[in-house]
């Protein structure tokens, strides 16, 4: 999981939003006639998922997962506890199905003052929360928020891990490319390599190689020196 930052939907899109939000607020919507006035709106669905892709890095990737594909735009909070924000913007995310159907579901664990213990990729910085272990691909928490995403999200299941796990040599090897092509003079080729590495699934693996670099040792944790100022190149 990794921050994404929230973009401003165009204001045709906002009216639609703001007026079915109105029409159920006008009722007094149940969770079952707001998911019906969900299932009703193909139109808005389809546009909240293209502004939902083009905020998504590493192309439509799962906001939660950041490996399969987005396809489902998810509640963040469920509409089974909170009807009326079936059409709030800042309560939309991309996911993936397994994450949103078969991982999350109805689940959103609050603390003792009603707050979420959910990490919301688009508020928090994940990374305040959770630590990916490079050398496994397991994620470890820092605060009782992290623990909760880890559990409900279902952040260390085996494909997950796995996946993880082997981005982690992938990424070093295009960091030692990338320094190889910027070193010989071919800049179009390293930004080319970089724009790769960027863009690949797991976005978190190399999210959390930059998070890495200020630690003592880092060298040593990255595999080597080279990945590291390729890392540090990379960033100017
Ligand atoms: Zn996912």
């Amino acid at each position: 999981m990794i921050r994404i930052r929230r973009t401003n939907l165009d204001a045709d899109l906002t009216l639609k939003l703001l007026n079915r939000t109105e029409q159920l607020k006008m009722v007094d919507a149940s969770p079952s006639i707001a998911r019906q006035a969900w299932r009703g709106a193909p139109v808005e669905k389809d546009q909240l998922r293209v502004a939902l892709r083009r905020m998504s890095r590493s192309i439509e990737r799962c906001m939660y997962c950041s490996d399969s594909r987005g396809t489902d735009v998810d509640h963040f909070e469920p509409i089974k506890l909170s009807p009326f924000r079936t059409f709030d913007w800042m309560n939309h995310l991309l996911a993936c199905s397994s994450c949103n159907s078969n991982a999350k579901r109805d689940l959103y664990p609050v603390d003792s003052v009603g707050a979420p213990l959910l990490i919301d990729p688009t508020v928090d910085d994940p990374f305040d929360h959770l630590r990916l272990i490079l050398s496994t691909g397991a994620y470890r928490w820092n605060t009782s928020k992290g623990q909760a995403t880890i559990e409900v999200f279902q952040l260390n299941r085996a494909d997950l891990r796995r996946g993880r796990e082997l981005a982690f040599p992938r990424c070093q090897a295009m960091l030692r490319d990338y320094l190889r092509l910027q070193g010989s003079g071919k800049g179009r080729d390293a930004l080319k390599m970089l724009n790769a590495l960027q863009e690949q699934p797991f976005a978190d693996v190399l999210h959390a190689m930059y998070r890495t670099m200020t630690i003592p040792g880092a060298d040593i944790v990255l595999g080597g020196l080279e990945v590291l100022e390729a890392l540090r190149m990379s960033q100017r």
